[in-house]
């Protein structure tokens, strides 16, 4: 059996605006068009999950607390129908300290392939950063880049194109062009 097709989601800069450490649930706002967009993949059959590189835990700039309330706030603004978001994997180390979960690591995205029975073929990494898409390249799946975020340097920019990733103006436009919903 091939298994599922899937979406591993970047938060800041993707689903939501980056307000740079997010941090206060007053703060969460979906980006134009998001919440339409994860109902059109949740309808044709698509698992959803969020990874999330939040360091400002890490730094101490905001807790665990602060973070999962504004979990709550996005959920409760995207309003998604079941199965909703399956599982939501936060990293809150520095980008310094050694971390399993950080993206790039592509660990989260294998266990999830494990667990939940999804076909790699059929999932893609979707965000805004270096990071995002080099997590779902790590891990064998393909990855999108958007520009809902923090504009890119011209660094981010040639190592996208590197390595092959399309950029899309934002999560609706990823799905509408690369998933055909
Ligand atoms: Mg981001």
């Amino acid at each position: 059996m091939p298994g599922f097709p899937a979406l591993f989601l970047d938060r800041d800069g993707n689903l939501i605006e980056d307000h740079h450490h997010t941090c206060r649930p007053e703060q969460i706002q979906p980006i134009a068009g998001v919440r339409e967009a994860l109902v059109a993949c949740l309808a044709a059959g698509y698992r959803l999950f969020i990874l999330t590189n939040q360091s400002g835990i890490g730094r101490g700039i905001f807790t665990w607390d602060q973070y999962r309330a504004c979990n709550a706030r996005m959920l409760e603004l995207l309003a998604l129908p079941a199965p909703g978001i399956l599982e939501i994997k936060a990293a809150p180390e520095r980008p310094d300290e050694p971390s399993e979960y950080r993206k790039p690591s592509p660990k989260f995205i294998l266990e999830m392939v494990a667990r939940h029975d999804l076909d790699q073929a059929r999932c893609w990494m979707i965000g805004d950063r270096v990071t995002d898409w080099d997590a779902g390249l790590n891990a064998g799946i393909r990855s999108c880049a958007v520009r809902s975020g923090a504009p890119f340097t011209p660094e981010a920019e040639a190592q996208a194109v590197a390595r092959g990733v399309r950029f899309h103006r934002d999560f609706p436009t990823f799905v509408r062009v690369e998933l055909g919903l």
